[in-house]
């Protein structure tokens, strides 16, 4: 991306309901950045390929070119991609993923007025979530049952490290977790710039360090010595313990107040099996989380059901130090209603509002939440939440154009 005013952004239109959500963000995307520059600014859409349509035309899932392009021009929105069976790849998003090593996966969390939510006030779940998304039981260091590399591996768990504690060694499969420190401190600190830019109060570090000690519990422990070091607008649950052990509780709670006081952040930690509760019981206690990969899986999962599910749930994969970044729908191709105009082309839209606050073009972001607010706050919505609210629901492109009426 080179232009400034008329940047080229590549695209892959995705598979299954893919075209149907990209056909409808890229009218509304393109409205709304008309609308706001009055014609001074517009993207240079470019297709890129991956999944069917790649494979169909190339005769290969993800093509070269494909990363080229996306490592040239630095940022790229995406649709679903079906994960081919069989073809050697673990799945096409995780490949694109570490291959430019997209080490964040942001996702926020907001609740949009009107949306069928199983819970009594989903206004009060706002949150960005940062996953880490290189490490963890995703690095796909996993062997099978039976294989010599169990075998291998067992072996030198046994002889080497004394391990006895494998249940029933003869069947079993075995998974490799890595977390390191390095991958964990880059995450942890783009939750926490990304606090300071939004003017948030709170980071929690959520993990299952209790059972984990070195990798979940490492995250926590070089995520609170990291913030500790370098960042002086931050107090942690941690310095807090430190006094209280130190000075006595009144002590700390003098240091806290004075912290939030002075509006500092604060950074707290939460186990992963209770932060599930937390999240339904006190939503609004949470703004910006850093979790490890697995762990935020789940977390992105459970609090988009909070607010009405997938089809409106945004997300981006992003590397802050060499800018590349891929923002994508986080849901999948939906191959059960794929051509029916069914689908909610929110989640890809509300992903590319992202994109254009990455590029600084708030106002066309702005314009675009503005009409997804108004065109849901009264009721003009596509199937998924139609049928819950017994409502006739507008097709994707209906509900495209109208959006298009409203930025
Ligand atoms: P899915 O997300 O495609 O569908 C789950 C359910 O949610 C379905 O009932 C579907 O109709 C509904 N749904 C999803 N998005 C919707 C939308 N925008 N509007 C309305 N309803 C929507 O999950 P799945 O069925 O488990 O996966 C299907 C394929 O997608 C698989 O090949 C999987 O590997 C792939 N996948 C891709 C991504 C990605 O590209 N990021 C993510 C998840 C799954």
């Amino acid at each position: 991306m080179t232009n400034t005013i008329n940047p080229v952004i590549p695209y892959i239109e995705g598979d299954g309901i893919g075209p149907e959500i990209w056909q409808a963000t890229k009218k509304v995307v393109d409205a709304a950045v008309n609308s706001a520059y009055q014609g001074t600014r517009k993207i240079d859409w470019l297709e890129i390929l991956a999944g069917g349509k790649a494979y169909n035309q190339t005769g290969t899932w993800l093509p070269d070119a494909t990363l080229e392009a996306i490592r040239e021009h630095k940022i790229a929105i995406k649709g679903p991609l079906t994960t081919p069976i069989g073809e050697g790849f673990r799945s096409l998003n995780v490949t694109l993923r570490q291959e430019l090593d997209l080490y964040a996966c942001v996702r926020p969390v907001r609740y949009f007025k009107g949306v069928p939510s199983p819970l009594k006030e989903p206004e009060k779940t706002d949150m960005t979530i940062f996953r880490e998304n290189t490490e963890d039981v995703y690095a796909g260091i996993e062997f099978a049952k039976d294989s010599s590399e169990v075998q291998a591996l067992l072996a030198f768990l046994t002889d080497k490290l004394s391990v006895t504690k494998v249940r029933f060694p003869e069947t079993t499969a075995l998974g490799i977790k890595p977390i390191s420190q390095a991958g964990s401190q880059r995450l942890i600190a783009a939750a926490l710039d990304y606090a300071l830019e939004q003017g948030k109060t709170g980071v929690t570090l959520v993990h299952k360090g209790n059972i984990m000690k070195f990798t979940e519990g490492g995250f926590k422990n070089w995520g609170y010595d990291y913030i500790e070091k370098n960042y002086s607008q931050a107090f942690t649950m941690n310095q807090f313990k430190q006094l209280s052990a130190k000075g006595g509780k009144e002590k700390a709670e003098a240091a806290l107040a004075e912290a939030q006081a002075a509006g500092k952040i604060i950074v707290d930690d939460v186990i992963a099996d209770n932060f599930l509760q937390q999240i339904l019981l006190y939503p609004e206690k949470y703004q910006v989380v850093a979790t490890t990969n697995l762990n935020g899986d789940y977390i992105s999962d459970a609090l988009a059901a909070q607010v009405g599910g997938i089809g409106i749930a945004p997300g981006a994969n992003i590397n802050y130090k060499t800018g590349h970044a891929i923002f994508e729908a986080t849901h999948g191709t939906a191959p059960d209603i794929a051509g029916n105009g069914w689908a909610n082309p929110c989640s890809l839209l509300l992903s590319a509002t992202m994109l254009l606050d990455h590029l600084g073009w708030f106002e066309a972001s702005q314009l675009i939440t503005q009409a997804i607010e108004q065109a849901l706050e009264t009721h003009l919505m596509t199937h998924d939440f139609a049928q819950m609210l017994k409502i006739d629901a507008l097709s994707t492109d209906a509900f495209a154009e109208q959006l298009v009426r409203f930025v």
